[in-house]
Parts: structure tokens; C-alpha cells; sequence
């Protein structure tokens, strides 16, 4: 029986969404390497974060467009598909408006249908609290959703998560992978190996 292998979309499959919204918005050109946090935290005043945050629901989300894949992530994705079941894991509600997040839902599914489509539907699991899954790995770039089901823990590095230590991932049982080659090297390579 294949292992079960879980990825997450935002900022693990490709990069952020909201940065070219937040650029658009305030008329910059920011790269994610200008930002050690999320990048919603660079609104510090309430009024400003309402503004952007109506902006945003006037915006087309997860167009190709603004969305950039990261590299290699297509085809690392499908030579995994072949030697894992794969499942795309990923939270498509917007917090401060979770009903209207119908939008991030539908923007998501029709990139994963351009982009993923030789994962089928069935084997997508959209989920905010990903905690609740278990599974043999699971790739993510949120250490709070590595729940204790998830064997294998593979931290995407992402603008956001670089201040995390090594030594606080070793306590946590997470590994940390900096592109989709290096995923590859890991969960295909050592397959070879027989060491997975
Ligand atoms: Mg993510």
C-alpha cells in the first residue's frame, strides 16, 4: 500500500497570493524576501487592514496572471503522485470573512484544475484545522499543522517561517526543505534507497 503524503497550496506549491493584491493595493512592488512575517501584518492600522481587505474581495484570486508556481513543483508533484497517494491539504477560508470565502475556494480549485489537474478532486481535502489529519508525511509551511498523526514532517521554507530555529524544529520532529528538488532528493531518491 502507497504511503499517504499530504501538500499544502499557499506558499508550498506556489507563492503568495496576497502579495501582488497588497502591491496592487498600496502601489508597491514588494518581494516576499522584504518580509520576515505574514504579510497582512504590514497593516499595523485597523482602518487600513479594512480597506485592504475590501480591495482584496474586489480582486480575482489564484489567477495565473499573479500566481507564480514554484519551481520544479509541477513535475516533482507528479513523480510523486506515482509513488505516493497524494492528497492537496489546503485552507481556503478567510478568517475575518469566512463566508464569504467562497471566492478563495473556487480561485483555488480552478488553479489546482489548470495547474494540478492530474490530481483528481477526490483526492482534495480543504481544511483549516489540518491538525485533525493523519498521514504517513505531509508537507507544509505552517508548523501548526503538523498534528501528531503525521509521521514525516516537512517544513517548506516560506518568507514567514525562516526565523524558526533548527533547534526548535529537531524538538518538534520537523525537517526543513527549501525547494521542490530538494523534496524530491528526500521523498524520491530515498525511495530508491528503500529508506522510506
Ligand atoms: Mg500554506
Amino acid at each position: 500500500m502507497k504511503k499517504t503524503l499530504l501538500i499544502d497550496i499557499d506558499d508550498t506549491l506556489i507563492n503568495s497570493f496576497e502579495l501582488p493584491i497588497v502591491n496592487q493595493f498600496l502601489g508597491t512592488n514588494y518581494g516576499e524576501e522584504d518580509f520576515k512575517s505574514y504579510i497582512q501584518e504590514i497593516f499595523t492600522d485597523p482602518s487600513e487592514m479594512e480597506r485592504f481587505h475590501e480591495f482584496l474581495f474586489t480582486q480575482k484570486v489564484y489567477g495565473d496572471d499573479t500566481i507564480k508556481v514554484k519551481d520544479d513543483a509541477i513535475r516533482v508533484v507528479k513523480k510523486l503522485s506515482k509513488a505516493y497517494s497524494v492528497y492537496l491539504c489546503s485552507d481556503y477560508t478567510f478568517w475575518q470573512k469566512p463566508w464569504e470565502s467562497d471566492r478563495f475556494f473556487v480561485g483555488k480549485f480552478h488553479f489546482l484544475k489548470r495547474h494540478f489537474n492530474f490530481i483528481s478532486p477526490l483526492q482534495h481535502i480543504f481544511l483549516k484545522e489540518k491538525q485533525l489529519l493523519q498521514a504517513d508525511i505531509m508537507i507544509d509551511d505552517r508548523i501548526e499543522n503538523f498534528g501528531e498523526n503525521i509521521r514525516q514532517r516537512i517544513l517548506f521554507s516560506a518568507y514567514h517561517n525562516k526565523t524558526i530555529s533548527s533547534d526548535e524544529l529537531r524538538d518538534r520532529g520537523i525537517i526543513r526543505v527549501d525547494t521542490w528538488s530538494d523534496i524530491e532528493s528526500l521523498l524520491l531518491d530515498s525511495k530508491k534507497r528503500g529508506d522510506n
